[in-house]
This record gives structure tokens, sequence and C-alpha cells, in this order.
């Protein structure tokens, strides 16, 4: 029984120990104890149970010790893990924080703080802390004092440190912060501020409803409407009516689109007064780019400014068609060469082919609507960022930016090439034009803005010899070309003055071989240039108005030759070659009288040769000058018909008496039926018409047959025989009289 009790006590204090184990909140010594005073009355405890009670009890203690130390070292590695924890925290803050003792000396602080304090220009820390424990001596109120410190070290930017005090429990904590951006941004809000407040320039606000939110004073000024009466009010308060709809709708339409919008406008004043102004409206938008505001700010012209803004259009504007002039675009192309990036920037000349027909046959009135036309054409051709302007006359210049100048230039002339062959619809009638365009490349061979210009007419030019209607970008061939004309343009001027132009004579023959006629073509052999085609001197005199004193020295050496060839063989005339200018000199007629009355030979024996192109130059003072010449006596002959309009009007109008079948009709003769139709046509349209027609260039006997069998009778070309100086037409023509 007894074994069964110290049994039960050395278990039950084994069991004591593994409570005590488990429970850490009663001692296992205690529990023993209770345990025996209450078993007090069992006296003979076993001293084995008793050493096994005492054992187990100083195990169940031992272990019991090691847990406890278990849990300390535990709890300690737990609150270094959150002190490290907190330090990290704390360095990555943005602000300097240090932790003060009593004594104001910094115990803890963090990177932030450590980074501060070794700012550049930074008294020391200790001066700010004493500074800060001042304040808050002199404010007993002020729980967190605070001090703005402004450093700027030698040449650095200025830093602007806010330093505060904190105070929790017995601690005090210094924190600092870098607030210089902040402040700048302040800075330059109240200066934004101060500046809409005070700028003369109106400025309204409206929400995304287009409801007005804000104004500032000048609205005031210059509307006469205060804040509060147009706040919540649309815009239309201020509406003149003097633009419709339309415009409105326009211009909320190109906000959306490019997000702002600029013009003169009119609008009405609180006292009813309409004025005009200059309004600028952007719309601020958020970051889905939805319109969040818009804000429109203006300006009112006075007289003075709308004189000024008149100026500077007049100064800088096409009168006609709006677009820049010469000035604006020569400043512009200067700002583009200068700021020329990898793009290829391009100059592009254009002229109206034939616009002074138009203008001369029409009026100057509608010479002037076509142009603002062509101008507003040409606007809806290019793109918005390329510079239009009008040069002068019926001459355009652009300049564009391209990606590939190849490319580009191509695409850009074609599209505008074919975009002005559309007709015009002027006062109810259509016109239809063609341009010549020429085109310079800044860095090809131009590199300056004159000299891209200036590269660009010589290639304009180029596309005008070269059939119009066309377009030529500038080579140094060209450039040569132009050279070429001035070399001829000087020689010329001498060549007239020292009457070095020389007249030969292509006979012309009828009726098989009888020589009916001749034809007087000029003749230039200088001492520089050698033997010039007259193609080539007449076409320079004509571009450099030498044409008339040229002409009438032309006409004079072959009247004079005329009357010795005449002296011989009286039976013909003498066709002359009339220049498409000539036939618009007002003296043209008195000169070709004079001349032909000094050899004394009479009109009726005269043939004035001029071309289509002639006619369709200046209509009005060719047809008077036509009629003068017929008054007198002269005969016309219509020279190259078929290449030009071939109108027919003017066969009949004109009272042409012959017209003579260009000879590029009788080169393809044989291969070609067509050329072989047109000439059939022309023949028997003549015949109806009465009026004589002879064939130029026959050059084949072949030729000779075919147009025979057409019906010709009339033939010049070197078949028959070549131009030549009048001697040898002499010679030819004394062998002839002998036959
Ligand atoms: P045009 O008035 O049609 O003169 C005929 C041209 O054809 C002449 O050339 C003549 O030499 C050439 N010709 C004649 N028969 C033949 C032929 O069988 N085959 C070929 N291939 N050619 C032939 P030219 O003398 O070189 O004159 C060329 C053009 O220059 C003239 O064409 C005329 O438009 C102009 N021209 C010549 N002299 C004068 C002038 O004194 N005043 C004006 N305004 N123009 C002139
Ligand atoms: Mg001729
Ligand atoms: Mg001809």
């Amino acid at each position: 029984m007894k074994q069964i009790r110290i049994h039960r006590l050395a278990i039950i204090s084994g069991i004591l120990i593994i409570v005590s184990l488990i429970s850490v909140q009663v001692q296992p010594s205690q529990l023993i104890a209770l345990y025996l005073q209450r078993y007090s009355g069992v006296d003979a405890l076993h001293l084995a149970d008793i050493i096994l009670g005492l054992l187990f009890t100083a195990i169940g203690l031992l272990l019991f010790e090691l847990r406890q130390t278990r849990r300390l070292y535990m709890v300690g590695l737990k609150l270094k893990k959150h002190h490290a924890r907190h330090v990290q925290l704390l360095n990555k803050l943005p602000y300097a924080i240090a932790e003060l003792d009593s004594h104001r000396v910094i115990h803890h602080s963090n990177d932030a703080f450590r980074q501060i304090s070794t700012l550049q220009g930074l008294p020391s820390i200790q001066q700010q802390i004493e500074q800060l424990f001042n304040q808050l001596e002199q404010n007993s109120d002020q729980q967190s004092p605070t001090l703005l410190q402004r450093i700027q070290a030698d040449g650095a930017p200025l830093i602007c440190l806010e330093w505060q005090l904190h105070r929790s429990n017995n601690h005090l904590f210094l924190s600092g912060r870098d607030i210089t951006q902040q402040l700048e941004e302040q800075d330059r809000l109240s200066i934004s501020e101060k500046i809409i407040e005070s700028t003369p320039i109106g400025v309204m606000v409206t929400g995304p409803d287009k409801r007005i939110q804000y104004t500032n004073p000048a609205f005031e000024q210059v509307t006469g409407y205060n804040t509060q009466e147009v706040l919540g009010h649309f815009p239309s308060i201020l509406s003149s009516g003097k633009q419709g709809a339309d415009f409105y709708k326009q211009m909320y339409q190109i906000m959306e689109n490019e997000g702002s919008w600029q013009g003169e406008i009119w609008n009405r004043k609180r006292n009813g007064d309409i004025y005009l102004e200059w309004l600028s409206i952007s719309a601020l938008k958020d970051e889905q780019g939805k319109s969040t505001h818009y804000i429109g700010m203006f300006s009112e012209f006075t007289a003075q400014e709308r004189v000024k803004e008149k100026l500077r259009t007049l100064a800088y504007y096409d009168g006609l068609t709006s677009l820049a002039n010469r000035t604006l675009f020569n400043e512009h192309l200067q700002r583009l060469v200068t700021n020329n990036n990898e793009k290829q920037l391009c100059v592009i000349f254009f002229d109206i082919d034939g616009f002074k027909r138009i203008n001369d046959t029409l009026g100057h009135h509608i010479g002037d609507q076509l142009l603002v036309a062509i101008a507003n054409r040409i606007k809806e051709t290019c793109r918005e960022e390329d510079t239009i302007a009008r040069w002068g006359g019926d001459e355009f210049i652009m300049a564009i930016e391209v990606s590939d100048s190849h490319i580009g230039i191509d695409t850009f002339c074609k599209k505008h090439l074919k975009s002005l062959k559309r007709p015009f619809l002027i006062n109810g009638r259509e016109l239809s034009i063609t341009a010549s365009m020429g085109v310079s490349i800044y860095g090809d061979d131009a590199h300056s803005s004159a000299e891209l210009i200036r590269n660009a007419d010589i290639a304009m030019f180029q596309s005008k010899k070269r059939g119009k209607n066309r377009f030529e970008i500038f080579s140094p061939a060209h450039h040569e070309v132009l050279l070429e004309s001035m070399e001829i343009e000087n020689r010329l001027r001498v060549a007239i003055k020292e009457n070095q132009i020389d007249v030969h004579f292509q006979p012309q023959v009828c009726q098989g071989s009888t020589i009916c006629g001749l034809e007087a073509l000029a003749r230039w052999h200088d001492p520089v240039l050698g033997q010039v085609p007259p193609q080539k001197f007449i076409q320079v005199a004509e571009e450099t108005g030498l044409i008339n004193d040229l002409s009438e020295l032309i006409y004079h050496v072959a009247l004079k030759k005329f009357k010795t060839i005449r002296a011989i063989y009286p039976a013909f005339g003498l066709s002359v070659n009339l220049s498409a200018s000539q036939l618009q000199d007002v003296n043209l007629v008195t000169t070709l009288k004079q001349v032909t009355d000094a050899q004394s030979i009479s009109p009726s024996n005269i043939k004035l040769e001029i071309t289509e192109d002639v006619l369709m130059s200046d209509i009005e003072q060719s047809i008077r000058n036509i009629a003068l010449l017929k008054e007198m006596g002269f005969q016309i002959s219509l020279d190259d018909f078929g290449t030009g309009y071939s109108s027919l009007s003017y066969l009949k109008d004109l009272d042409i008496d012959e017209i003579k079948i260009d000879r590029s009709f009788v080169q393809d003769l044989i291969s070609s039926e067509r050329n072989k139709a047109i000439i059939e046509a022309i023949v028997a349209m003549s015949k109806v018409l009465e009026i004589d027609c002879v064939v130029e260039g026959v050059e084949t006997e072949e030729q000779l047959n075919q147009l025979l069998q057409i019906g010709c009778t009339s033939f010049q070309g070197y078949y028959f025989y070549k131009p030549m100086p009048a001697n040898q037409i002499i010679e030819l023509l004394t062998d002839y009289c002998q036959e």
C-alpha cells in the first residue's frame, strides 16, 4: 500500500514536473510541497521515492529553465529582427530623422539624416537644434517647432530644408526634409497666378461642358462683365452674331482635333459694343486624352493695332491670294535652312503656262479670280507643314521637307500637276490651265536659301523649254543652258548693233517644179559662238526683249536683198516670219510699212508667216495688227499648221491667205496612215476655204509623190532647195530665167 503511495507520489511528482513544464505559471516545488502537506500523515516516505521525486523535480526544474532560456532567446531574436526592420524602414524614409536625448544630443539617426548633415554649406546640425529649442521655449504652445533653412554652397543650386522638432513622451525627435522642389513649384504657381491676375490679356476658363468657370480681371476690363455675371454661362454670352454657326462648329472641331484654335473673332461687350479680338483657345486634356478644361485667352485689337496688323498683312502677305509673299517666304525659307533636320528641304517654283493669254483674252478681272482659285487649289493639295507663297504674277513658290527627295518630289509634283489640270469654274466659265515646275534640293547644288530659289527658277525655265506642263529637278546642266542663253543674249546684242545678222532664202515650188516664192530665214554667224540656229537666238531674243530690234533688222536685210532678187526675177513674193511678241507690238504695223516702203516694195508681195501660238498670246492686239496689215495689203500665212491649236475659226475670222503644213507630218507620211489622213483633211479644208496650202519639209521623191496623190500643189523642202544666201538665189534664178 505504502509502496503504491510512494510510487504514486513519484508519479504525481513526475506529472507535476510535466505539468510544471507545460504550465509556465506554477513552480513544481510548490506543487510538491502542497502534496506533501496534504499527505503529511504518511511518514514513511521511502527515501528512494524521495530521491526519485527530487530527481524528477530537478530534471523538471532543469527542463523548465532550459525552456525559459530558449524562450528569452527567441524573444531577443525577434526584437533584433524588429529593430533591424525599423532601421531599414527609417533609412528608406525620404525624411531625415534623428532621436535626441534630454541633453539635446543625437543618439540615433537614419541614412537621410546623415546625408543631409553632410550637405555642403549647411551650418552644424547642433545649431539647428538649438534654434528649434529656442523657438520651443519662446512659444510653449508650439508642439512641433519648424525651421526653414536655405543653403547654397558656392556654385551649387539652392537647397531648401525644413526642420521640425517632435516630442513624444520623454523622447525628442528631429526631422528634416528637402522642400526645394515644393517651394519652387509653389513659387511658380504663385507667379502664374499673379501673371493671370495682372495680365492685360483676358482669360476665360470653361469646364468640359463649355460653361465658364473662371475669368480674370482683364476679362472684365475688355468685356465689361464681372466674373459673377458670367460664371456658369456659355461663352456665347459674348457672341456678336457676326460669325455664323458654321464658324463656331469649325472652331470647336479644330480645337478637338488639334488641341487648340486661334484667330480673329468679333465679340460683343456688356454695353453692346462690338469689338474685334485675337482669341486663342487651348484644350486641357487628362491622361485619357479627354478635354477637362478649355482656356481662352484674348486681347482686343485697338484701332492702332488693327492698322499695324493690316500693315503686317500687307508687308508679308499677297493681297490677292492671301498667300505669303516673297518677303515672308524668304524669311521662312531662311529658318528652314538654318534648322534643317534629317529631312530633305526642297524648293519648288510654279509658273502657270500661258496665263498671259487668259489675262489678255478674258480680262484681268477673270485672271485675278483664276489666280485666287489656283492658289486655293495649290493650298488644298499641300500638306499643313508646307510653305506656299505667291512669288509674283502667275508664279508660285513652295518649300517642302521630304524624307526621300526622289520619291517625295516625284509624288508631290505629279500630284500638283494633276490637281491643276482639273478645270476651274470662274464666273460660270470653265478654264483649264497647266503649270511648269522647277525643283531644287538643299545640299545637292544649293547651300543657301538664295541658291535654292535661283536653282528652282532655272529648273522651271527648263520645264518651259521642254514643253511645259511638267517638272524638272535642277541639275547643273540646266545652269549651263541658262548660262548659254545669257551668253547668246550678250553676243546677240552686239550682233544686232553691228548688223551681223544675215538672211538666207529658201525657194517654194508649185505646179511641178516652178519657183513661186521665197522664205526669208535669219542666219547668224557669231565670231565667238559660231553658227547659232535661228530657233535658239530667236527664243533668247523673245525672252530678253531683243526681239523687236532683231526682227526689224532681219526684215530690213531680207527686204533689201529681196529687192535685188526681184530685179532679176520679179514674179514672186517673199515670206517673212514674225515672232510671237512681234505681233503684239503696237509699233509692228508702222515699222513693217516703213521698211517695206523704203525698199519700194508693195506689201502685196510680202507674206507674213505667223504661228498659231502667236495668235494665242495676245489675241486682241494680234487681231488688231493682222487686220491693219491686211488692210495695207500684206498677206498672212499660218506657219507650222497642225502643231498648235489649229483653230478653224481663226482661219476664217482672220482672213488667212495661206497655211503651211508642218514638216513633222511629212516626216512620217510614208509610215503613218494617220499623218496622211491629217494632211488630206487639211488640204481638203483649205480647198473649201479657198486658202493656199504649202507643205513644208519635203525631203524625198516618195514623199512628194504621196503629197501629189493627196492633192498638194505647193511645196518647200530640201528635196527641191535648201535655204541659201541671196547671191546663190540670184545665180539660181538667173539660170532659171535662161531655161
Ligand atoms: P519655219 O518658219 O517653219 O522655217 C522652216 C524651217 O524648216 C527652216 O529652218 C528651214 O531651213 C527648215 N526646212 C526647210 N525644208 C526642210 C526640210 O526639207 N527638212 C528639214 N529638216 N528642214 C527643212 P530654220 O531656218 O532653221 O528655221 C527654223 C525656224 O526658225 C523657222 O521655222 C522659224 O520659225 C524660225 N525663224 C527662222 N528665221 C526667222 C526669222 O527671220 N524670224 C522669225 N521670227 N523666225 C524665224
Ligand atoms: Mg516659216
Ligand atoms: Mg514652218
